[in-house]
């Protein structure tokens, strides 16, 4: 095991003395070493604000993280230093997150420098590396972000990333903001390095598509929990939540035998405030199946099948046959 969280709660405050938005409410997760864990659900969910507290960018409300079997949660930002050159974080906007004056050498170089890896000549050539590495010219080292297109300024950040070789890179919607055709060449370049460096992701999308193609295990967020959890190809096959089964249903897929056989389900309403989460089962105002036990009983995110002991689904009624929610 390489990162676990276990029982994390992220409130912020909207006012002072306001309202708590309630964005992580009790989420565990485990992330074993050389493993890549989709996290996947809708814009507003609580996966980056997940994703931070992991990366310990933020401070937990509650509950612990744990990395390299050693608890992380409470240390402070001098001792969190050395932890941050086996943790490291990719965000979604290459380009908001590279120093727009800096030519990207340095910005690559920089971990290298933070950490007394290597300075001079010796951290222009690790540079240079770095740059091959991830498909960039090595030289345009002394280039500005600006001169990069958007596919490339992410290779930049998955330079910096990996400079240390760092264990596990939590990586949040990584690919959201390019291209298509872009996004499989960035995803590419992950699983690479995965195999080459032996790398572990948290791998955060809203698309389902994106988390099948990089992912051993998947995790399924609604308001600030996980929902379901399983083996990727399990998750896929099999979805169990009402949740996921009508986010699946709502996903491209490439085989045409399988979408002609398939009908989108439509959830109604929307997304409800994380301010204030629906009672019991958060996601009963709008699922086809809720019954009364649904609105009062919050289910615990536990397996609900015989046989399939890592699949894992908070659901009193779990699905068994997608057309049960095709008719209601
Ligand atoms: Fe739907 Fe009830 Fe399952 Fe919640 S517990 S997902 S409301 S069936
Ligand atoms: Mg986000």
């Amino acid at each position: 095991v390489l990162l676990q969280a276990i029982d994390v709660v992220k409130h912020f405050a909207v006012r002072r003395r306001g309202p708590h938005v309630r964005a992580v409410d009790g989420v565990s997760l485990t992330v074993h070493s050389g493993e890549t864990v989709g996290l996947v659900g809708e814009t507003g969910c609580g996966k980056s604000t997940l994703a931070r507290c992991i990366a310990r960018l933020y401070e937990l409300s509650s509950g612990r993280v744990v990395f390299e079997g050693r608890d992380i949660t409470r240390l402070s930002r001098r001792r969190l230093a050395p932890v941050r050159r086996n943790l490291q974080m990719i965000f979604q906007d290459p380009y908001g997150s590279l120093n727009p004056r800096r030519r990207v050498g340095s910005i690559i170089g920089d971990p290298l420098a933070i950490h007394d890896v290597a300075d001079g000549r010796d951290r222009r050539r690790r540079v240079q590396e770095l740059m091959e590495l991830v498909g960039l010219n090595p030289e345009h080292y002394n280039r500005y972000p600006a001169e990069f297109s958007g596919g490339q300024r992410q290779r930049i950040g998955v330079a910096r990333a990996v400079a240390l070789r760092p264990r596990l890179i939590v990586c949040d919607e990584p690919v959201s903001a390019l291209d298509v055709s872009i996004q499989a060449q960035i995803i590419n370049l992950l699983d690479d390095l995965k195999d080459q460096l032996g790398i572990a992701y948290v791998f955060i999308s809203h698309d389902l598509s994106v988390v099948r193609h990089v992912s051993d295990r998947v995790a399924v967020m609604y308001l600030g929990q996980i929902v379901e959890t399983a083996a990727a190809e399990d998750l896929y096959a099999r979805p169990r939540h009402p949740y996921t089964v009508a986010l699946l249903s709502a996903t491209p897929v490439a085989d045409p035998d399988l979408a002609d056989r398939r009908t989108p389900i439509l959830l109604t309403g929307d997304v409800p405030s994380p301010v204030d989460p629906p009672s019991g089962c958060r996601f009963h105002p709008r699922c086809p199946k809720a019954r009364e036990r649904c609105r009062i009983e919050a289910p615990a995110l536990e397996s609900r099948t015989p046989g399939e002991d890592t699949h894992l689904t908070a659901c009193h009624f779990p699905v068994h046959d997608p057309a049960e929610l095709m008719a209601s």
